[in-house]
């Protein structure tokens, strides 16, 4: 389920952001001015913030300016939200780095299809949804991966593992940074819980063949590459 952080001062938006995501199937974290989206941020990892432009305190493109220049969080995609149609905003949020721009007021259909469509592009996927690196495909609609012809099923945690990995291919990520990234909301469970996984991972992804796809790095982490024996 991907994870948006709203962050939004006026509660009827609020309110209205929040039912249509969940009918999206979209779970939302809300945050009423920045403060409150860094406290946000310090233990939740969302798919894609949607950010007001104008909060109280300090504005929206100040977050988004501090978000770019954050190692851990300068990929997370960002929809800025504003009330000024005016096509200089428009420019300046987009030079900061936000992904994409709507307009109030929005309909929930567009806001879903817009942040679908950036979360899409976010993970390297297709129109059609799909990821993949050699052999192997992740459709992130349906939730099918597939090894040239075979099947692969895998569990919930080894599949978001996997749709991470897919999505930053030939990056080395630390164990610790895989437990931040994809097991975002649990309870700080060990290291060793990222090495059960990907030992799971392989396992499932072994008959098609596509268990070489991913590296360990020694003394670094694990990354997943492009193409069989590539990177
Ligand atoms: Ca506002």
């Amino acid at each position: 389920m991907p994870v948006i952080l709203l962050v939004e001062d006026e509660a009827p938006i609020r309110d209205m952001v929040r039912f249509a995501l969940s009918r999206a199937g979209m779970e939302m974290l809300d945050a009423g001015d920045v403060r409150q989206a860094q406290q946000v941020l310090a233990t939740r990892r969302p798919d894609l913030i949607l950010l007001d432009w104008m909060l109280p305190e300090e504005s929206g493109i100040e977050l988004l300016r501090r978000l770019r220049r954050d190692e851990e969080r300068k990929d997370i995609p960002v929809i800025m939200l504003t009330a000024m149609a005016e096509e200089e905003q428009k420019v300046q949020g987009l030079e900061v780095g936000a992904d994409d721009y709507i307009t109030k007021p929005f309909s929930p259909p567009e806001l879903v299809a817009r942040i679908r469509a950036v979360l899409r592009r976010a993970m390297g996927a297709d129109a059609s949804g799909i990821i993949s690196a050699g052999d192997l495909t992740l459709n992130t609609v349906t939730h099918e991966v597939f090894c040239s012809e075979n099947r692969v099923e895998l569990g919930p945690t080894e599949y978001r593992l996997l749709r991470f990995l897919l999505s930053h291919p030939e990056r080395v990520y630390s164990r610790g940074q895989l437990l931040d990234y994809v097991w975002a909301d649990a309870h700080a469970p060990e290291e060793r819980t990222v090495d059960v996984s990907i030992r799971r991972l392989r396992k499932a992804l072994a008959p098609g063949g596509c268990d070489g796809l991913i590296r360990t790095v020694r003394g670094a982490g694990y990354s997943l590459s492009r193409s069989k024996g590539g990177a």
